[in-house]
Parts: structure tokens; sequence; C-alpha cells
């Protein structure tokens, strides 16, 4: 139905009502429901009351924007705060948003069930007893920041940088807190991006130098995932809709996934290889494309490196693209369909489909991986390097319908203070075992510091579990209860999780609507910046009401980072001795603490492009604008920026390598977000790359050492991986020859749609969808082993087991049993023996909570048990109706959690991208008399044998840096220290001669 046939038929409504004698009601809104609230009455939007029904009362409601905290895709979210009680009603789809368009999935609406949990943290906490005891008592901010602030001061002043430390698990934000740390001098930014991403943007930045993909889903002929995509995943609401909008217009849709996920239900082609066998498809697809010759010759002649590699590995030859057109055709000519289907498990006939699809792609081929394969598997980067091989081959780069580099699909503004580079390398983050490490070594740091390398004396974690999302949980609690290992720990969190209960202080912090951020993501083609807000603060300032910070409007004391890490630094430095006090201090009232407000508006009135004029047509100051509308969209159709001719006035004094790199000592431009972004290495004259000779012409090119994309990386080659220096299969170590016979591939990393990994055990609406993981089974594995679903099984790995039920599926290979991460929450409950005094009501009208902490909805209470390194959890409840100053608490009607699995799980870092390869060798039997639904046992000493034995598999930077530096400077990095940090601290073995055309000859 069409709007004008809805028009049309409120007329005829209206008529017949008013025929009748009657007064025809044309609804609160007035607008009919097909429609969002339109924007010029988000100041008194009427609504009826649902809890009113069937009297007709009418609510009025300021409708205040902000975004979505509860996964990185940051949709626009609407809070409709009701004009009478200034409290917040709902959530609803934000329309002016450009990457969600009004649409949410289950987890943004659920943000109220986390504004109102009752259970939540309301005040700063600091422990009474010792670390883990669970006796808490209330502290002021001022004590915890004076604390906090003295200590970290120290460090600073004695020169203990490296012992301070923050690990994020949940950032939305783009920037904030690795610039406070940069700002201290502190190379401590540590992020969970190992256990999740790493593996899948090592793969896209030996590419082209940018770490993620951004598919235009809408525009593609054929869309091709290597994950959940549709359900789950980085930006997947946003992408859902585009991948459907493809699909609407004709789209193929292939999805590869040894689970039926429900993204897997909606594919053409959905095929179940077996884990860690992707790259082999996709090099088989490769060969096909190339022997079939319906590749782009001409994109591969512009734009791949191809005359490095020849050089390096042919030098044989004429250094002519004929040459390598030879080598190509027989580049992956092993990688025949046969053998595909050999190592996969997928019918020759079906990958010949899947080619056939690929190939008629064209320029038009989306391809998408994320975690899924690549964060599974060992050399799992390589599923991501050979998937976007097919894209590199197809020409179907920055492309309508093709893949684009994600930085371009994105905006990171300048910030009102920039920082400054440390000038210290932090061995805990960084290891030398891993030069080329995607992200920092997050998940190895109890076994680092049991090893000696290092100790913090300061470390926070914020919005991160790692007790419980990491791999080897007992682990860390072994690390965070021993004080020598970590002098104080600090747990910025808007509700109790696992590693809370092993801090020092816990101090609460706001959710979706209660903060504020900044963020950019790769949704499609376009630029936008979207801005997160308190909404109630928002709520009060529109209504003219003066508001101090966001602990006005917030529950209890429940603050947001940005205010909690500006204080911070003025009190670490309050006279500015230290030189770091300026970098909180407001620019338009020198000498006084930089305000939110301030930092915002610096940045909305300076930094974006567009913003100022469009906000001054509306009458409004940009900081006025983004509060009332909470998005801006900078610039739509970004293109193929590789393309871009470099204008003469960015090519001054310029320098040119013989492969066409162009370097210059002009300035950056302007605009850096509408260029190439990245940090190849200088020229060692001191210019910048501003871009690449392509035929003659100056064009901005890649990121990247070559300025093209690298099929052959010379930074692998040099730095000691020159086998996978092309795109490569490397077999998985759960392949099945690796399994042996009596094993399982235990698939350990898919999500539950409707979760977030720690903040929504209390969003009540999701847990009543979804709350228990059982293990899948295939019907002929079950068959074999007597399980039948519903029954208990012991799922044993390398360091323990966990017991959990069977659920018998065809909707699993045989030979593989999978189970969601997203479940298994516990809190140690009445073990800890004393209640938390959380103190009074909080402004929202919650009640005191007087009991143990934890969320009450979905954690099992459970006994924690060890003797030496041999560690037991046993469950003593499932969670039950309790009352509270929520009613729907006392209507809980499940008692499952599902089961905590990645406690008995053994570290498996990828020697090069440091990737946790998730997936585990398994044996599955049916559960014998003594084990109990819940029961976990793990031994930790084994886990560190486990952690040696593949921290031997590395080739460090002490043995095979080319130039004597940790890490090749041009990849991205947090944080970025100064480069005298960047070199090995003494002179290791004798470095290895450069490769010929790499990087090593560009070093400074
Ligand atoms: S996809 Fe869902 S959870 Fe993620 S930001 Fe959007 S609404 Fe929130």
């Amino acid at each position: 139905m069409t709007l004008d046939d809805l028009a049309r038929r409120v007329s005829a409504a209206r008529a017949a009502t008013e025929a009748r004698g009657e007064t025809f009601y044309p609804g609160a809104s007035r607008v009919h429901l097909a429609s969002f609230p339109p924007k010029e009455r988000w100041d008194d939007w009427v609504e009826l009351d649902s809890r009113a029904w069937p009297r007709r009362v009418e609510r009025r409601y300021l409708l205040v924007p902000t975004t979505c905290f509860n996964c990185e895709s940051a949709c626009g979210l609407l809070a409709y705060v009701d004009r009478e009680s200034l409290q917040i009603r709902k959530f609803e789809g934000n329309p002016e948003h450009p990457g969600s368009r009004g649409r949410n999935c289950a987890k943004g609406p659920a943000t109220l069930n986390q504004v109102t949990d009752p259970d939540r943290i309301l005040y700063p906490l600091k422990r009474a007893g010792r670390r883990g005891e669970g006796r808490w008592e209330r502290v002021g901010w001022d004590e915890a920041l004076d604390d906090l602030a003295g200590r970290i001061r120290k460090a600073i002043v004695e020169r203990r940088q490296g012992e301070i430390m923050y690990h994020v698990g949940r950032p939305g934000e783009d920037g904030f807190t690795e610039r406070v740390l940069a700002n201290w001098g502190v190379d401590g930014h540590n992020t969970h991006t190992n256990i999740c991403s790493a593996a899948a943007r090592a793969g896209y930045e030996l590419w082209c130098g940018i770490d993620r993909p951004s598919p235009d889903h809408a525009n593609a002929k054929v869309i091709l995932l290597v994950s959940a995509h549709l359900e789950s995943g980085h930006y997947f609401n946003p992408h859902a809709q585009r991948i459907m909008e493809g699909k609407q217009q004709g789209a193929k849709l292939i999805v590869l996934d040894s689970r039926l996920s429900n993204t897997a239900t909606h594919a053409d082609v959905w095929a179940a290889p077996i884990p860690g066998s992707e790259a082999a498809i996709f090099l088989a697809i490769a060969n096909h494309l190339v022997r079939h010759r319906l590749h782009d010759r001409e994109f591969v002649r512009r734009w791949w490196n191809w005359q490095q590699y020849l050089e390096a590995e042919h030098p044989e030859l004429p250094p002519t693209f004929a040459s390598f057109e030879s080598v190509l055709a027989s580049l992956w000519e092993s990688y025949t369909f046969d053998f595909a289907a050999a190592e996969s498990g997928v019918a020759a006939a079906v990958l010949e489909e899947i080619a056939a699809a690929v190939g008629g792609a064209g320029t038009r081929l989306a391809t998408h991986t994320w975690r899924s394969a690549a964060s599974g598997n060992l050399g799992g980067w390589q599923v991501a390097r050979t998937l976007f091989l097919l894209n590199a081959l197809l020409g179907a780069v920055a492309t309508p319908g093709g893949t684009y580099p994600n930085a371009w699909n994105k905006f990171v503004p300048r910030p009102i203070h920039l920082p400054r580079h440390p000038e210290h390398w932090n061995e805990l983050t960084w290891p030398q075992e891993y030069p080329l490490a995607t992200y920092e070594l997050s998940f190895l740091l109890p076994h680092l510091l049991k090893d000696g390398r290092g100790k913090l004396d300061v470390y926070f974690t914020r919005v991160y579990n790692p007790v419980w999302t990491n791999p080897d949980g007992f682990s860390w609690i072994e690390a965070l209860t021993d004080e020598r290992l970590v002098g104080l720990h600090a747990a910025l969190t808007p509700t109790w999780n696992e590693t809370a209960y092993f801090a020092d202080y816990v101090l609460p912090m706001g959710h979706g609507a209660e903060r504020h951020d900044i963020h950019s993501y790769e949704t499609h083609d376009a630029q936008w910046l979207g801005f997160r807000q308190p909404v109630l603060r928002a709520a009060r300032e529109r209504l003219g009401e003066p508001v101090r910070d966001s602990r006005d409007t917030n529950p209890g004391e429940v603050w947001e980072e940005n205010d909690f890490w500006l204080e911070l630094t003025w009190r670490i430095d309050p006279d500015g001795s230290l030189g770091i006090r300026k970098f909180a201090e407001s620019v338009a009232r020198p000498g006084e603490r930089l305000s939110v407000d301030e930092y915002y508006r610096y940045i909305f009135e300076h930094s974006v492009p567009g913003l100022p004029e469009r906000a001054a047509a509306e009458g409004l100051e940009p900081l006025a604008f983004m509060r009332r509308y909470g998005a801006f969209e900078i610039a739509r159709e970004i293109g193929p920026l590789h393309e871009r001719e470099v204008p003469p006035a960015e090519l001054e004094d310029v320098a040119e390598d013989r492969h066409g790199r162009v370097y210059t000592r002009a300035p950056k431009p302007a605009s850096p977000n509408l260029v190439p972004v990245g940090l190849p290495d200088p020229d060692g004259e001191g210019r910048r790359a501003a871009g690449v000779r392509v035929d003659g012409k100056v064009l901005a090119g890649f990121p990247t050492p070559s300025g093209r994309l690298e099929l052959w990386s010379a930074t692998l080659a040099s730095w000691g991986w020159r086998e996978l220096a092309l795109p490569a299969y490397v077999r998985s170590h759960v392949h099945p020859q690796s399994l042996g016979p009596d094993r399982f591939c235990l698939i350990s990393t898919f999500r539950l749609p409707v979760h977030i990994h720690t903040r929504s055990a209390n969003a009540k609406w999701l847990d009543e969808i979804a709350h228990s993981n059982p293990l899948w089974i295939h019907p002929a594995d079950a068959a074999r082993l007597g399980i039948e679903t519903g029954d208990l099984v012991r799922i044993e790995t390398d360091i323990g087991h966990f017991v959990d039920k069977a659920w018998v599926t065809e909707g699993i290979r045989p030979g593989v049993v999978a189970c969601s991460h997203h479940m298994g929450r516990w809190k140690l409950g009445d073990q800890a023996g004393q209640p938390v005094r959380a103190g009074q009501a909080g402004q929202s009208g919650q009640t005191d909570q007087i009991g143990q902490p934890g969320q009450r909805q979905l954690m099992a209470t459970v006994a924690l048990g060890h003797s030496g390194s041999r560690w037991t959890m046993r469950r003593r409840a499932g969670v039950a109706p309790y009352a509270s100053s929520d009613p729907d608490s006392a209507r809980i009607w499940w008692t499952d959690v599902g089961v905590h699995q990645n406690l008995t799980f053994p570290v498996h870092p990828d020697p090069v991208s440091g990737m946790h390869c998730w997936h585990q060798a398994v044996r599955v039997r049916k559960a014998g008399p003594d084990d109990r639904y819940g029961e976990i046992a793990a031994d930790t000493a084994r886990a560190h044998e486990i952690y040696r034995e593949w921290l031997a598999t590395t080739r460090p930077a002490s043995r095979h840096s080319p130039d004597g530096t940790r890490r090749p400077h041009w990849l991205i990095r947090p944080l970025r220290p100064s480069r005298e940090a960047y070199r090995l601290p003494r002179s290791g073995p004798a470095a290895p001669a450069p490769v010929a055309g790499g990087q090593a000859d560009r070093q400074e």
C-alpha cells in the first residue's frame, strides 16, 4: 500500500465516522503509522499511552536522539522522554541517521531495560576485603579519582609508564580514550581486538593498508559472505538492510558457514565447509577466474604491485606485465575444484557454481568476512586475504556494488587537542614475538605477567570482561588476584560482570543513553558522523534547565567516560608541571578544565565539513544541531579514492622510488578523510607518501608501502614469512588431519543475535528470547555417540571440560559441533558472603540494591574451587523470580542461563596476526552420572604449557626484523609510539638480508 493509499483510507474513515455523527479521532500523532515522527515535532510528540488502553490517554514526549551502544554498528536511537515525568519511556529508531535509517535490531530498544535495570551499579564502589572476596563499600568519585590520579602520577614521574594499562572491550567511540593515554605519554592502550577481528584485519591490511572492508551490498550483483552477517556482527543492522535491498534487486547471496545460521537460511547458495578450509575454496575460485581470463586485466595491471613481486620472486623474467601474466596463470593452478572439495568437504560442483557466480559479478562483487572463519583458525587471516583476492582480481574495489576499504567510508574528525606519541614501548601488549600482529596480544596478558615480563600498577578494564569473554578465564582470575602482578584494578562498567568481582574499584559508567561519544562506521559508500548523548541531560537542556554534567540526570552517580578521563587527567597533573594538564584544558577559558560541551563543540564547529553550514541553515549552532538530530551525513558516493589525481599543490619537492611510489614535503591536505588514510613510511628524507604513479599520473593510491594493492607482501617476506607473502592457504589447527578420529572441531565463536557480550544480562526482553546455548551436533554424530536432544554432554578440551545440553540438528556439518559464546554468565553470589552496600535509590527510581552483586536475570550463582592449578566451577542455582523496582523481575520464568565454555579454552595465538584462534579440538561424550549441567573444570598449568607451545611457532622481531625495529612502522597500531620506541632494545642476531623491492630499503 502506498502512502497515498493510506491517506485516502484515512480520509474515507473520517468521512464515514463523521457521517455517523461521531467525532473522528485522527490518531495521537496525526501522522499515519507508516511514518516516523516528523523532526519538526520532536519537541512535542503525542502518542496514546498503551498502558491506559482501552482508554484513550495521550502522552506528550520530547524525542531526543542518541546512538545505540549495544554493538559496534552505532545505529541511531530516538529516546521518547515523557514531558511530564522526564523519564525515558521507550527507544525507537532515529530516521535522521544515515547508517541505520530509523531501523534497529532487538538490542536497540532494549537499551531501556539497561537504563531501568534494578541490579545495575549506581555508585562508585571500593573493595572492602581481599580482592575477589566480594565485600564492597560505597565511595565518592573524588576519593576514587584522587587515589587513581596519585598512583598514575607516581608511575609517570618514576618512569614506570609501562605499568599503566587501559583495556577496552566495546569502545563505541572513535579514539577519545586512546588519545587520553597518549596525552599521558603512556603506551598502555589494550583492546579486545585479538579475540575478535585481528585475523580478518590482517588479511585486509596486507592488501590495501586499511584493515576493514566496506561492501556496497545494496548495489551488488553477488554478495559473498563468510559470516553470519545478516544477523550479527559489525554493522550488521545497517548492512542487513542493504543486503536485503541488494537481494530485492536480484543480487545472489552466497554464504559460507559450517553452521546453518539465520544468514545462511536467506542465502541462494549455502556451503558448509570444513572449518578453516575457506581459503582453499577462494584460491580455487581465483584459479578459475584467471584460467578463464574472467579477471579485470587492466585493473590488475594498474593497481597490483606485480612489479615488486616479479623483482623479488622472478628476477630472471623481464619486468613486464606480460611476464607477470604468464606467472599469474600458474600461481594457484594446484588449487583445483577437486583439491578444494577434498579440503573443504563441499562438492566440486557446488564450488564451480559459486565460482561461476563470482566470475559473473564483475565489478559488482560485495564480499565480507569479519570474525567467523578468520577468527577461528590458525592462518585465519588468509581467509580474508584470499577473499579480497577475488575483489582484487575482478576490479571490484571501490566500485558500485563492490567492496571499499573501510576508511573511505567513515570520518574521523580532528579533536581539540592532538595527542603526542608515547616514548616507550609496552612489551605486555606488543611482545617481540608478534611484530606483525594486527592489534595488541591482549588475551596473553596473564601469561606474560606470569612469565615475569612486567607488572601493572594501575589496570583499567572498561566495558570489558576478560574473565568471561576471553579464553582461559581462570588464568585471568589468577593474575587479577595476585597483587604482585596487578597493583590496582579499576573496572569501568555499567553492569556487574565476572571481571569486576576482581577489581579494587567498580566505577559505574553510562549506557548508550547516558554518555557522549562520536563515531562513524562503514555502513555504505558514504561518510557520516553519529553523536551519542545523555538523553535526559539533552532533554532538560532543551527545556532550558541548566545541567552540570551527566551525573545530574543519570541514575545514582552513574557518570560518563569523557568527563571521567578529563577529570582524571586534570588531577594527574594539577599544576601542569608534567605537560599533561594542557590536554585537558579549555581553549576558550585557559586555566579551566575542558568541558565535554567544549570538546564536542570544537569538533562540530571546526572539523566536520558542511556541518556548520547545515546547522546555520536551521538557525542552530553545530553542537545544538547534533544534539537535536544525532547524526550528520558528510558526503555520499565517495567512490574510488585511489584514482584521485594528486593536485600539483600537494606535490612539492617530490621523490619517487623505482616502483612509482611518490613522496612529498607538501603538507597533508586539509581534508584527510577525503584521501586514503594511513601512515606509509616516509622515504628516509622526511617526505611523506603522497601517491603512486600510474600510467604517468600521480594518483592517491592505497596506504600500503607500494601505494598499490599488495598481492605480494614485502612486509611478510622481509619479516620472516616469505612463504606466506602471496595469498595462501594455511591448514587450520582443527583440520581433520590434525584432529584425529575421535575429536570434533568446536565452533565457539557464533553470537546469538539478541545478546550483547556482557551488558545484556539484565536486558529482560532479550533474556526472555534467548537464555541457553546448547551444543549443536549433527544427527549422524549424535547417533554414533548415543546422544539425543536435551541429553547432557561432556565436552573435553585440551585443558578441561564443560557440561552442556545437546541439540541434535542437521544445521551443522558432521564432524563439527558448535556452541554460542553468548551465554553462561555467572556470579559468585553467596560465596562472597557479604552484601553490597550500594546506597540509596537513584534518581531514576531504582531501589537500593542489598544483596550479592550480579545481574540476577541471566547470571547463574556458582561456586569456584581450586587446588593448585586445577579449577572447578559448580552451579549452585540458575535464575529465579525476585522482587525489585521492576515488577517484571518477579515474572522471570526461565531458570537456564547457558554454559560458560570459554573457561575451558587454552590460548591459541596465531604467529602472524596474533589472533586467538578460537576453534577447539574437543572430545564429546554423553555425560556421566557425576557430571552436572554447567559444570566446568580447567587446568591453568596446562593452559600455560599450551601458550608456550604456540609461542614457539612465532618468528620474533629480535631474529627477523630487517631493520632493527620491533614492527613495520606502516602497519596500523593504536597509540603509535615515537620512532625511537620502535627500535629493538638491543642488537639481536644478524638481521637477514633485505628482500629486493621490499620495504626494508625504504625505512629510515
Ligand atoms: S545493530 Fe542493533 S545492537 Fe547494533 S547498534 Fe544497531 S540497534 Fe544497536
